[in-house]
């Protein structure tokens, strides 16, 4: 049995951020990962006989200064700026995203163009009054016909369930800021001065909408680079990590105030550890499977639902294919959601010039079709709609290989803000010596800065001995309220505790 102060589970981002922290201000603290090969989680870097691929791909940009630093922190030397281009498939046809105004004009015709302006105005006149779903979310503010086109296809594909099951919330989180004008605004000025807006584009108050950042930070051979570092320097201020190691138990012993922890090697062997505090980036229906005694929030954990993801990397014998770092395929008529060009995020990604590595990607839920599918029918599966979209041939494609990545993205279904709720409360109330951060750590659909956030401000909170920030409240608005240089600040201060009646979401 060994001891630490700090106990994390999981060397993810949010999991490899608080034990670099904590490390460095000398509090012993262990890690576990389940994965027996990678750190960085959803953020690592696969490789495949020397081709590299991220897991989507993961750009770097955050308006938070404190995380940025610490990026340049963790890798000094690594980080190149990228260009983005991406563009939308869509019956046959290629639109820029960000839209640009007289190509998607000419690409939807006239006709159709008109249509979806009078579309646009009959939900201006009438508006869903309290939009519950993305789907009255994004048709007030595009209109039903560029919903259908340019929104319901590809997020179906992404969610496996209709847009009107999804919640609004997700909408506004991720389109946050855009709207028709916005958008058509944007448009002129990508269709008069395509290379004008270097830093993203603006909403109507200046703010700028991170969906539309047009250039971004990338570690030369892919975030998994990031999180290599982090661990190497985790370890060399003491930290342990201990890959291959699963969480099974957790038991708490309010008495002593100590953690127990019970985890599994690969290999089999159980390993025990303790620790006074836990932070856990593990999804939290697992971690509240492996709490002891039973919390009574576990029944609502077990209605916490994911989505699945897996990546087909297809290498080409062709050099470039096209330009773009993605492409969104709205195409019905394909399974494929997006296809990566993994040399357009960083050369280094291909050894080899002659050849193209491309990046596939289905979403599934585990236990369907596609996730049961063998390699072989996967690989066949990418190959064959990669021809059938046009961007090879057959005969192109010489090799390949498949990733599968388990809860990818955490289901905001209409229970799921209830059910972490309920978690929150019974954590804060039973066991405040058990920390969620991250993605999964807290059923929140993050990117990598907002992951680090929440774990920077617990290790806060563990050095200061008390609660001085709700990381609940680090949401987009909060993290990213103050670009510039007081901005870290300015989130900081708007995280600070406040009172708030039990039960209400922050
Ligand atoms: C397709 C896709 C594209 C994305 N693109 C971007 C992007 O462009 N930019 C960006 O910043 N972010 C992006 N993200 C989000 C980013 O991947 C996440 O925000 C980030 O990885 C979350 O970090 P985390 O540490 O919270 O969780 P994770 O990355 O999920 O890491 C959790 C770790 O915990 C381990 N673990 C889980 N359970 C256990 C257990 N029981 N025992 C031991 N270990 C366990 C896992 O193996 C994993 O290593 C993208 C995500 C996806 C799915």
């Amino acid at each position: 049995m060994s001891h630490s102060d700090v106990f994390v589970i999981g060397a993810g981002p949010a999991g490899l951020t608080a034990a670099y922290l904590l490390t460095k201000e000398g509090v012993s603290t262990t890690v576990i990962e389940a994965d027996p090969t990678y750190v960085g989680g959803i953020s690592r870097t696969a490789s495949y006989k020397g081709f590299l691929f991220d897991i989507g791909g993961h750009r770097f940009f955050s308006k938070s200064k404190e995380v940025v630093d610490l990026w340049k922190e963790i890798l000094p030397q690594d980080f190149i700026e990228r260009p983005r281009l991406s563009r939308i498939y869509y019956d046959g046809k290629y639109y820029s995203y960000p839209l640009k105004a007289f190509e998607a004009l000419n690409n939807l015709g006239v006709v159709e163009s008109g249509l979806c302006v009078l579309s646009f105005m009959y939900k201006q006149a009438f508006p869903n009054e309290k939009p519950v779903t993305f789907h009255e979310w994004v048709a007030n503010q595009f209109g039903e016909r560029l919903f259908s086109i340019f929104f319901k296809t590809y997020t179906e594909k992404v969610w496996g369930m209709s847009c009107d099951d999804i919640s609004a919330d997700w909408a506004a989180q991720r389109i946050k800021g855009l709207d028709l004008w916005s958008a058509m605004a944007n448009a002129l000025r990508n269709s008069i001065a395509p290379k004008g807006f270097k830093d993203g584009t603006k909403a109507h108050d200046g703010e700028v909408i991170k969906t539309l950042i047009e250039s971004f930070q990338y570690p030369r051979k892919g975030p998994g680079m990031m999180w290599d570092a982090a661990a190497a320097k985790t370890r060399a201020q003491g930290g342990t990590i201990h890959m291959g190691t699963t969480l099974k138990s957790l038991a708490h012993d309010a008495a002593a105030d100590l953690w127990t922890i019970t985890a599994e090697t690969t290999d089999g062997t159980i390993r025990t550890f303790t620790a006074r505090d836990v932070i856990s980036s593990a999804p939290i229906r697992e971690l509240m499977e492996s709490v002891t005694p039973t919390p009574v929030s576990k029944p609502s954990a077990e209605k916490l639902r994911y989505r699945d993801f897996i990546t087909v990397a297809l290498i080409v014998d062709k050099p470039d294919l096209f330009p773009d770092n993605w492409i969104y395929i709205h195409e019905p008529s394909v399974k494929v959601g997006r296809i990566q060009n993994f040399r357009s995020w960083s050369p280094e990604m291909v050894p080899d010039e002659k050849l193209a590595c491309l990046g596939l990607e289905y979403f599934c839920f585990e236990g369907d079709g596609l996730w049961g599918a063998s390699d072989g029918e996967l690989i066949g599966l990418a190959k064959k709609e990669l021809e059938q979209i046009g961007l090879a041939t057959w005969n192109d494609i010489k090799d390949g290989c498949v990733v599968r990545q388990k809860k990818a993205y955490p289901v905001y279904d209409d229970a799921y803000r209830f059910n972490v709720d309920t978690i929150r409360e019974d954590i804060a109330a039973n066991y405040p010596r058990l920390h969620l951060v991250g993605r999964n750590g807290m059923h929140k659909y993050n990117n990598q800065d907002h992951a680090m956030m929440t774990a920077m401000l617990t290790v806060k909170n563990i050095l200061a001995g008390k609660d001085q920030y709700d990381i609940w409240n680090v949401n987009e608005d909060a993290e990213y309220h103050e670009a510039g240089a007081s901005g870290a600040e300015e989130a900081l201060k708007s995280v600070r505790l406040v009172p708030r009646p039990v039960g209400k979401v922050a």
